[in-house]
């Protein structure tokens, strides 16, 4: 059977009136750009808070550190997962408090954590020994909260392996901590960004309740579970609606902890910014490798290395939008840098008018999350990706 051809309809992204701004906003400017609508980061924080009504949010601030996202979150109520004494340093610098901050890296460096704990940061996540006793030592009495590998299937981007530890190692380092004096608080973990299956929530708070029962036979009450990331962003390939994550996952939580379930964090990224993010670029060229080739390939001025790294694998498949009307035609997509893995999509093809000129613009819609911080500094002397905010 053939699968059916993904269709960009634009008014599944945007209105006519925010196309509009967008591009009157554009309109002099030098492509590539990235354009973030506030507006639209408050907004899925809000409907976050409305389907998730008693879930404590962290947004995961590598997902886009812009000062003015932050700082909207900030206003909003939301609390800050930090990967580095970087983003600490941020978060503090516009005003948010240590209380609303937690260190979710479980790679840190000694002095790293001595500066976190010495800025007023108590909440710490770990899934190794070496990492627990450096907490210990740098940050007494602090809460931590210990990462549980999990298996990433069903994400666009999966996370698993580098991160977390099986639950008999989690087990022990639960004991350990309370050993060494610090507060062992709750369990972590993420199902990989852009988690497609929703089940993988269900497997993870298992293996939660599993550790919960555990240590708690050895006197340790766990208090919180953090959920992680992985909710979804409007991308090519279908994802649920955020109502029905929200739905399904507060409807695990019941099944296994009841109505007295642990305090539950979440650490959205991608779900939070990407939506409101479009990427205006502009076509460099248009050619074919040979006469009869049956593709063309399109080349743009952002590529992997310009903040399109998420195409890795053709992981990440963003809709993009040209203005020309009349029949398509089946593409390879490619980036502007003299490197032979700067090509977006060559598998899997998309469709672009077939009256595409050269120097027209392309808009590329759910760009808002993991491009501008990804982009190279100098690669080929193209500067890093620009970010307007409207
Ligand atoms: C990247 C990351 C997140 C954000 O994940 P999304 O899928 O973008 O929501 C959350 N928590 C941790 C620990 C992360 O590393």
């Amino acid at each position: 059977m053939r699968k059916a051809q993904y269709k960009f309809h634009l008014s599944d992204f945007i209105s006519e009136d925010d196309f509009k701004i967008i591009k009157d906003f554009s309109k002099d400017k030098e492509t590539p750009f990235l354009i973030i609508d506030l507006s639209k980061v408050e907004e899925m924080y809000d409907e976050l808070v409305r389907n998730m009504p008693y879930v404590k949010i962290y947004y995961a601030v590598k997902a886009n550190p812009l000062d003015e996202i932050i700082s909207a979150l900030r206003d909003k109520g939301s609390n800050f997962d930090a990967a580095t004494v970087y983003e600490i340093g941020q978060l503090l610098r516009l005003g948010v408090s240590p209380e609303r901050i937690s260190y979710g890296n479980t790679i840190k460096k000694e002095k790293d954590i001595a500066y976190a704990y010495q800025n007023g940061i108590r909440l710490f996540a770990t899934d190794s020994e070496s990492d627990l006793l450096k907490i210990a030592r740098n940050a007494p009495d602090s809460k931590v909260f210990f990462r549980l590998l999990t298996e990433s299937d069903g994400a666009d981007w999966p996370l698993s392996r580098k991160f977390g530890a099986h639950p008999d190692m989690i087990y022990e380092l639960i004991l350990q901590a309370k050993e060494l004096g610090l507060d062992p608080y709750g369990l972590s973990f993420h199902v990989g960004s852009q988690q497609r299956d929703i089940g993988q929530w269900d497997n993870a708070l298992s293996k939660c309740k599993y550790l919960f029962e555990a240590v708690g036979l050895q006197g340790i009450e766990l208090k919180m579970i953090n959920l992680g990331g992985g909710f979804p962003a409007k991308y090519v390939s279908p994802a649920n609606e955020l109502e029905t994550y929200a739905h399904e996952i507060l409807r695990f939580i019941k099944e296994d902890f009841g109505d007295n379930h642990p305090e539950i964090i979440i650490e959205p990224g991608r779900s939070l910014t990407a939506d409101a993010g479009v990427i205006v670029t502009e076509v460099i060229m248009i050619s074919k490798k040979a006469k009869l080739n049956q593709y063309k390939w399109v080349y743009l001025d952002i590529g992997k290395f310009g903040g399109l790294i998420e195409t890795l694998d053709e992981s990440i498949k963003y809709p993009i939008y040209s203005e020309s009307k009349g029949f398509e035609e089946e593409v390879i997509l490619a980036g502007p840098t003299c490197d032979s893995m700067d090509i977006l999509y060559e598998r899997y093809k998309y469709t672009l008018p077939m009256g595409l000129k050269e120097n027209e613009r392309l808009f590329i819609f759910t760009a808002g999350a993991y491009t501008q911080s990804y982009s190279s500094v100098a690669f080929n002397g193209f500067p890093s990706l620009k970010a307007y905010v409207i």
